[in-house]
Protein backbone atom coordinates (compact mmCIF):
# COMPACT_ATOMS: atom_id res chain seq x y z
CA UNK A 1 0.00 0.00 0.00
CA UNK A 2 1.29 2.93 -1.10
CA UNK A 3 1.50 6.44 1.99
CA UNK A 4 -0.93 8.57 -0.59
CA UNK A 5 -4.21 7.70 -1.26
CA UNK A 6 -4.37 6.52 -4.93
CA UNK A 7 -8.09 7.29 -5.80
CA UNK A 8 -6.73 11.01 -4.87
CA UNK A 9 -3.75 11.78 -7.04
CA UNK A 10 -4.30 11.82 -10.65
CA UNK A 11 -0.74 10.84 -12.31
CA UNK A 12 -0.51 13.50 -14.91
CA UNK A 13 3.22 12.28 -16.23
CA UNK A 14 4.46 8.80 -14.83
CA UNK A 15 8.27 7.85 -14.12
CA UNK A 16 8.57 5.86 -17.76
CA UNK A 17 7.66 9.61 -19.41
CA UNK A 18 9.42 11.59 -16.92
CA UNK A 19 12.71 9.08 -17.30
CA UNK A 20 12.66 8.72 -21.65
CA UNK A 21 12.66 12.73 -21.56
CA UNK A 22 15.33 13.41 -19.21
CA UNK A 23 17.48 10.80 -21.36
CA UNK A 24 16.40 12.94 -24.60
CA UNK A 25 17.46 16.79 -22.42
CA UNK A 26 20.91 14.94 -20.94
CA UNK A 27 21.90 13.43 -24.69
CA UNK A 28 20.97 17.21 -25.72
CA UNK A 29 23.18 18.98 -23.31
CA UNK A 30 25.90 16.40 -22.92
CA UNK A 31 26.52 17.24 -27.22
CA UNK A 32 25.98 21.08 -26.59
CA UNK A 33 28.17 21.23 -23.88
CA UNK A 34 31.21 18.89 -24.75
CA UNK A 35 34.90 20.52 -25.04
CA UNK A 36 33.56 23.58 -24.04
CA UNK A 37 35.32 24.06 -20.56
CA UNK A 38 33.35 23.30 -17.23
CA UNK A 39 29.59 22.97 -16.75
CA UNK A 40 28.28 23.46 -13.23
CA UNK A 41 24.64 22.62 -12.78
CA UNK A 42 22.91 24.74 -10.28
CA UNK A 43 19.63 23.21 -8.98
CA UNK A 44 17.33 25.40 -6.93
CA UNK A 45 16.05 23.95 -3.80
CA UNK A 46 14.29 22.22 -2.79
CA UNK A 47 12.30 21.62 -5.85
CA UNK A 48 14.98 20.74 -8.12
CA UNK A 49 16.61 18.41 -6.37
CA UNK A 50 14.94 15.03 -7.97
CA UNK A 51 15.11 16.36 -11.34
CA UNK A 52 18.68 17.15 -11.13
CA UNK A 53 19.86 14.05 -9.76
CA UNK A 54 18.24 12.13 -12.57
CA UNK A 55 19.30 15.23 -15.39
CA UNK A 56 23.39 14.79 -13.95
CA UNK A 57 23.26 11.05 -14.81
CA UNK A 58 21.85 11.24 -18.04
CA UNK A 59 24.45 14.26 -18.96
CA UNK A 60 28.11 12.48 -20.54
CA UNK A 61 30.00 14.99 -19.33
CA UNK A 62 32.32 15.96 -16.06
CA UNK A 63 30.18 18.58 -14.36
CA UNK A 64 30.11 19.48 -10.78
CA UNK A 65 27.04 20.02 -8.56
CA UNK A 66 25.99 23.22 -6.70
CA UNK A 67 23.07 23.94 -4.81
CA UNK A 68 21.29 27.46 -4.11
CA UNK A 69 17.81 27.86 -2.25
CA UNK A 70 15.17 30.52 -2.54
CA UNK A 71 11.87 31.48 -0.85
CA UNK A 72 9.05 33.36 -1.78
CA UNK A 73 7.00 35.99 0.53
CA UNK A 74 3.41 35.38 0.61
CA UNK A 75 0.70 32.68 -0.84
CA UNK A 76 2.35 29.14 -0.55
CA UNK A 77 1.29 28.13 -4.08
CA UNK A 78 2.03 30.98 -5.42
CA UNK A 79 5.22 32.94 -5.70
CA UNK A 80 4.78 36.76 -4.88
CA UNK A 81 7.37 38.48 -7.46
CA UNK A 82 10.03 38.90 -4.11
CA UNK A 83 12.31 36.52 -4.08
CA UNK A 84 14.48 35.95 -1.22
CA UNK A 85 18.33 33.89 -1.67
CA UNK A 86 17.95 31.84 1.44
CA UNK A 87 21.43 29.96 0.53
CA UNK A 88 24.16 30.85 -2.05
CA UNK A 89 26.02 28.83 -3.77
CA UNK A 90 28.89 27.37 -2.47
CA UNK A 91 31.75 28.04 -5.47
CA UNK A 92 32.14 31.15 -8.09
CA UNK A 93 30.53 31.00 -10.74
CA UNK A 94 32.68 33.41 -13.30
CA UNK A 95 34.04 31.60 -16.48
CA UNK A 96 31.74 28.28 -15.64
CA UNK A 97 28.99 27.10 -17.76
CA UNK A 98 26.26 27.28 -15.76
CA UNK A 99 22.89 25.24 -16.50
CA UNK A 100 20.37 26.35 -13.82
CA UNK A 101 17.79 23.38 -13.30
CA UNK A 102 14.37 24.11 -12.55
CA UNK A 103 11.23 21.72 -11.22
CA UNK A 104 9.25 24.36 -12.65
CA UNK A 105 9.00 27.92 -14.37
CA UNK A 106 5.60 29.17 -13.25
CA UNK A 107 5.14 32.91 -13.34
CA UNK A 108 8.84 33.17 -14.31
CA UNK A 109 9.74 35.48 -11.66
CA UNK A 110 12.36 33.70 -9.45
CA UNK A 111 14.06 32.25 -12.92
CA UNK A 112 14.05 35.53 -13.67
CA UNK A 113 15.62 36.61 -10.56
CA UNK A 114 18.26 33.82 -10.36
CA UNK A 115 19.42 35.15 -14.08
CA UNK A 116 20.12 38.70 -13.21
CA UNK A 117 21.77 37.62 -10.19
CA UNK A 118 24.34 34.88 -12.10
CA UNK A 119 24.77 37.59 -14.96
CA UNK A 120 26.47 39.76 -12.49
CA UNK A 121 28.73 37.05 -11.52
CA UNK A 122 30.52 37.17 -15.00
CA UNK A 123 29.67 33.40 -16.01
CA UNK A 124 31.18 32.04 -19.46
CA UNK A 125 27.55 31.13 -20.06
CA UNK A 126 24.11 30.28 -18.50
CA UNK A 127 21.25 28.26 -19.64
CA UNK A 128 18.21 26.81 -18.21
CA UNK A 129 16.85 23.46 -18.13
CA UNK A 130 13.34 22.91 -16.50
CA UNK A 131 11.62 19.93 -15.97
CA UNK A 132 8.29 21.94 -16.16
CA UNK A 133 6.80 25.18 -18.02
CA UNK A 134 3.32 26.58 -17.04
CA UNK A 135 3.34 29.20 -20.01
CA UNK A 136 -0.78 30.27 -18.71
CA UNK A 137 0.85 31.71 -15.84
CA UNK A 138 3.83 33.53 -16.89
CA UNK A 139 4.36 37.17 -15.86
CA UNK A 140 7.55 37.50 -17.68
CA UNK A 141 9.26 35.47 -20.24
CA UNK A 142 12.33 33.93 -19.22
CA UNK A 143 14.32 31.83 -21.64
CA UNK A 144 13.86 28.00 -21.21
CA UNK A 145 16.96 26.30 -23.56
CA UNK A 146 16.20 22.73 -21.76
CA UNK A 147 12.31 21.92 -21.21
CA UNK A 148 11.24 18.49 -20.07
CA UNK A 149 7.26 19.28 -20.37
CA UNK A 150 4.91 21.98 -20.95
CA UNK A 151 1.65 21.59 -18.54
CA UNK A 152 -1.60 23.18 -18.26
CA UNK A 153 -2.62 26.02 -15.61
CA UNK A 154 -2.81 23.14 -12.50
CA UNK A 155 -1.22 22.71 -9.57
CA UNK A 156 1.43 19.72 -9.69
CA UNK A 157 2.98 17.65 -6.75
CA UNK A 158 5.48 14.81 -7.03
CA UNK A 159 9.09 14.55 -8.51
CA UNK A 160 10.23 17.03 -6.36
CA UNK A 161 7.40 19.27 -6.09
CA UNK A 162 5.47 19.69 -2.75
CA UNK A 163 2.10 20.22 -1.65
CA UNK A 164 2.74 21.67 2.03
CA UNK A 165 6.22 20.33 2.61
CA UNK A 166 5.15 16.57 1.30
CA UNK A 167 5.10 14.55 -1.74
CA UNK A 168 8.19 15.67 -3.46
CA UNK A 169 9.42 11.74 -2.60
CA UNK A 170 6.82 10.36 -5.19
CA UNK A 171 8.23 9.38 -8.42
CA UNK A 172 5.83 10.26 -10.67
CA UNK A 173 3.90 14.26 -11.42
CA UNK A 174 0.23 14.49 -10.42
CA UNK A 175 -2.51 16.55 -9.42
CA UNK A 176 -4.37 16.08 -6.73
CA UNK A 177 -8.25 15.86 -7.01
CA UNK A 178 -8.98 15.57 -3.39
CA UNK A 179 -10.51 18.49 -1.26
CA UNK A 180 -7.83 17.80 1.25
CA UNK A 181 -4.65 15.91 1.92
CA UNK A 182 -4.29 13.10 -0.40
CA UNK A 183 -2.09 11.24 2.02
P1 LIG B 1 7.69 31.06 -10.35
O1 LIG B 1 8.64 32.02 -9.72
O2 LIG B 1 8.08 30.67 -11.76
O3 LIG B 1 6.26 31.52 -10.27
O4 LIG B 1 7.64 29.76 -9.46
C1 LIG B 1 8.64 28.91 -9.30
C2 LIG B 1 8.43 28.08 -8.05
O5 LIG B 1 7.07 28.03 -7.58
C3 LIG B 1 8.78 26.65 -8.38
O6 LIG B 1 10.16 26.44 -8.26
C4 LIG B 1 7.96 25.89 -7.36
O7 LIG B 1 8.66 25.82 -6.15
C5 LIG B 1 6.72 26.73 -7.15
N1 LIG B 1 5.62 26.23 -7.99
C6 LIG B 1 5.08 26.79 -9.09
N2 LIG B 1 4.11 26.04 -9.60
C7 LIG B 1 4.01 24.95 -8.82
C8 LIG B 1 3.17 23.77 -8.84
O8 LIG B 1 2.30 23.56 -9.72
N3 LIG B 1 3.38 22.87 -7.86
C9 LIG B 1 4.31 23.03 -6.88
N4 LIG B 1 4.41 22.08 -5.97
N5 LIG B 1 5.10 24.13 -6.83
C10 LIG B 1 4.96 25.06 -7.80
Amino acid sequence: MPFYDEKSLEVMIDAERLQARIAELGAEISAAYRGRGEVVLVGVLKGSFVFLADLARAIDLPVDIDFLGVSSYGDAQETSGVVRLTRDLSRPIEGKHVIVVEDIVDTGLTMQYLLEMFATRKPASIEVASLLHKPARAKVEVPIHYLGFTIDDEFVVGYGLDMGGKLRNLPFIAVNRADGQPW
